[in-house]
This record gives C-alpha cells, structure tokens and sequence, in this order.
C-alpha cells in the first residue's frame, strides 16, 4: 500500500483536536468577534451547522484531480454573513493549534 492510500488515524495519533469545529469556531470568534462581512459591514455570522448546535468541518479541496481516496483538502469551519451571504472560512488546525 502506497503512503498516500493510508489514512490517518487522528483519534489515535493525538491530533483528534485538530479537527474538532466547535473549538475552532470559538477560537475564531474569540480572535475576529468584532469582524464585520468585508461586502456589507454586517457583523452577524452563521456557523455551517448540521443543526444540532455543533458546527461542522468543510473540507476545502486542494488538489481537484482523481485520487484513489479522498483528494487532499484542508478542514476548515464556514461562517456565512446572515446579511449577504457571503462566506469565509477557517482554517480548523491552524485555529486549534497549540502555542
Ligand atoms: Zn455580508
């Protein structure tokens, strides 16, 4: 099996908190709270949500060619303004990470 066939294992690797939404949506808020939609100067956003009060991840694609897994992508969480629509999005590992 070639590497990039392997999958990671986050749970068991530690990096399990690299994915975690709701963290990185409360660090992001905690850092841009007073950010307003660079469109219409809105300051309300929207968490991507599966509507049980929990964010969820968005995985922005990096390499849109044919794998045979998943194409490489980057998690990240999606604040929409509630005004436009406009969407902005957060990279989750970067936000979660340590130090
Ligand atoms: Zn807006």
């Amino acid at each position: 099996m070639a590497d990039q066939d392997k999958e990671l294992d986050y749970e068991s690797t530690g990096l399990i908190y690299l994915l975690d939404a709701d963290a990185a949506v409360q660090t992001v808020f905690e850092k841009t709270g007073s950010a307003v939609c660079p469109f219409c100067a809105n300051d309300k956003w929207l968490v991507e949500s599966s509507g049980e009060g929990k964010a969820d991840p968005v995985f922005v694609i990096k390499d849109p060619r044919g794998h045979f897994g998943p194409a490489p992508s980057i998690p990240a969480v999606a604040l929409s303004c509630s005004n436009c629509g406009f969407i902005r999005l957060h990279n989750i590992a970067v936000a979660n990470r340590k130090g």
